[in-house]
């Protein structure tokens, strides 16, 4: 008999790495074990040598890699005897909130902006049959909301402020390194809520058996420090839109704005974790603008293959500014997080294009099309 080789999702591969036993019931979608993708024409049109790499976290279960932490949290709160959770979302918390939920028996109740999240999302939070509240006021507000309504109902809140969210979200950088089988140099990655750069530094962290502040469940007595599947970490960069960037200006942004959905986030929940994150490794957070954010988001598509949403793109667009500009110094070793899949908005997509071609059904014009295109 072959043996079976059947992956069973992120909590069954690092079950040894996280906080459950044989108690917690698994609450799963097959999550992680995402592609490592490298990059092979990007690097060359800003003319560096550089070994590039996209982790495509949109190859999750719902489309972003907010999967790897609603596994962990949904499970603990089944362990809890929880019959509801809740959250507040730009879209995707929410997509993966509804599904989660659906697949344990619960109640997902997500708030989001009003009108500001893309139809993919919304259509996926109503399939899954979340109760969706749609707020007049932003992610900002929404967050508030779910932090004072879990004091007074019944309701487990599923944001990233929930400490499981981030020991799922850490196996993103086991893979890395596994896949690799080091520590990539720089790990870039784009910046809302700042859960996801605290997850990976946890990741990073624990791999290479150091311990880390931004760990907030283990106190400084990580039990996988004897176990190190690497011997360095990398240098964290935090990219965020420049209308949405607290981590630049220093303080929560009142009303943040970008065509990035999903980081349009002025007072980010994982502020002191993300800093932690980036002093410890010496790394920076910069700001990129919507309109690099969704050229790179074009570049991405149409050179390498890979359709992310714009927020997702604003990774590889830092990363690509600051190895043009020598901030990281070339024949390093980089890696990308791409957050979320290009299906999730595609309005964005078709309203930047030109506009599709029509022709008549019939043979000339269709070869007189093609022809027009072939030199
Ligand atoms: C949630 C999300 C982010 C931001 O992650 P944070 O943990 O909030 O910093 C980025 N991109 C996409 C597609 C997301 O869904």
């Amino acid at each position: 008999m072959p043996k079976s080789t059947h992956y069973k999702g992120l909590i069954d591969r690092y079950r040894d790495r996280l906080p459950v036993d044989s108690a917690t019931p698994i609450v799963s979608l097959t999550e992680g074990d995402t592609p490592l993708i490298k990059l092979v024409n990007l690097p060359s049109l800003i003319g560096k040598s550089v070994e590039m790499y996209v982790k495509f976290d949109g190859q999750n279960p719902t489309g972003s890699f907010k999967d790897r932490g609603m596994t962990m949290a949904v499970s603990k709160a089944a362990e809890k005897g929880a019959k509801a959770i809740v959250c507040a979302s730009t879209g995707n918390t929410s997509a993966a909130a509804a599904a989660y939920a659906a697949r344990a028996g619960m109640t997902a109740f997500v708030l989001i902006p009003e009108g500001k999240i893309p139809m993919g999302k919304l259509a996926q939070a109503i399939a899954h049959g979340a109760v969706v509240l749609q707020i007049r006021g932003n992610f900002d507000d929404g967050m508030r909301l779910v932090k004072e309504v879990a004091e007074q109902a019944p309701v487990e809140i599923v944001n990233s402020i929930n400490p499981f969210r981030l020991q799922g979200q850490k196996t993103a950088a086991f893979e890395i390194v596994e896949a690799l089988g080091r520590a990539p140099d720089y790990h870039c990655i784009p910046v809302g809520n700042a859960g996801n750069i605290s997850g990976y530094w946890i990741g990073y962290s624990e791999a290479c058996g150091k311990n880390t502040a931004s760990c907030t469940l283990c106190n400084g007595d990580c039990p996988y420090l004897d176990n190190p599947l690497t011997t360095s970490r990398p240098v964290m960069v935090g990219y965020q839109a420049a209308g949405a960037a607290p981590f630049l200006r220093g303080a929560p942004v009142e009303a943040p704005e970008t065509v990035a959905t999903a980081i349009r986030i002025g007072n980010p929940q994982s502020w002191d974790l993300a800093q932690a994150a980036v002093d410890e490794s010496e790394g920076w957070f910069d700001e990129v603008t919507d309109e690099e954010i969704l050229t790179t988001h074009s570049l991405l598509a149409s050179r390498e293959g890979i359709f992310c949403e714009p927020a997702s793109a604003v990774s590889v667009c830092g990363a690509m500014r600051d190895l043009k500009n020598g901030k990281i110094p070339e024949g390093s070793l980089v890696t990308c997080t791409v957050t979320g899949h290009g299906l999730k908005d595609t309005a964005i997509a078709i309203e930047r294009a030109e506009p599709v071609k029509t022709v008549d059904a019939e043979l000339g014009s269709v070869k007189e099309a093609i022809l027009s295109h072939i030199s």
